[in-house]
């Protein structure tokens, strides 16, 4: 049964094509108009990025899979499965998850960070002021492109950071099973070059003002 493919566990969306055919991947709509994140996220980076950009992980990883075993996988389970080997796989699928994941955590009208979360993160960082310190310095560390995440380890938070599309649901990246991903950011040039340029420390400032914490909360 190939329906599984068509749904990542932070879209329901299923697609049917006219003849009823589950389509495999499908690129999931935002949830705001691709204005809506200005001034922060400027309109014409967020329509690129959507409509060009995770469309053609999309695209590819639909191809890529194709006459393979990973056909009929849902996302999450494709990702446990990729090998070294894998590379078109891996890139569109990890593109195809991490970009899913970055459009959930973005809203016009962030919410506050729930008083749980507050609590864990103060609890591993020392306050929410560290930790976005800490983070934004992986994120300014972080050579050439990636992915600067919080991830949820048992019962520990902790910053990483991944090159290309690599996420921390990819296994062979890390030894642990059973990390979660709670905040994602993209860090790749195309993401902010239009408005930012060369000014990463500026695109992570403004990340922080379309951070929605109620949908990281979410995450947990
Ligand atoms: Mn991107």
């Amino acid at each position: 049964m190939a329906l599984g493919a068509a749904t990542v566990a932070f879209t329901p969306s299923v697609s049917f094509s006219a003849a009823h055919e589950p389509v495999a991947f499908v690129l999931p709509a935002l949830d705001y108009p691709y204005n809506a994140l200005e001034p922060h996220f400027d309109s014409v980076t967020m329509e690129i990025h959507h409509s060009k950009h995770h469309a053609a992980y999309v695209k590819k990883l639909n191809e890529a899979v194709q006459n393979t075993n990973y056909v009929g996988l849902s996302l999450e389970k494709l990702l446990k499965k990729i090998k070294p080997t894998d590379l078109a796989i891996r890139n569109n699928a990890g593109g195809h998850y991490n970009h899913s994941l970055f459009w959930q955590l973005l809203s016009p009208k962030p919410g506050a960070a729930p008083e749980s979360l507050l609590k864990v993160i103060s609890e591993n960082f020392g306050s929410m002021e560290d930790f976005q310190d800490a983070f934004t310095k992986a994120g300014l560390a972080h050579f050439g492109s990636g992915w600067v995440w919080l991830v949820q380890d048992k019962k520990a938070l902790r910053i990483m950071t991944t090159p290309n599309q690599d996420n921390p649901l990819m296994e062979n990246i890390l030894e642990q099973k059973k990390i979660k991903p709670l905040i994602a950011l993209d860090v790749w040039e195309h993401a902010y070059y239009l408005k930012y340029q060369n000014k990463r420390t500026d695109y992570i400032k403004a990340f922080w003002q379309v951070l929605n914490w109620e949908a990281v909360a979410k995450q947990m």
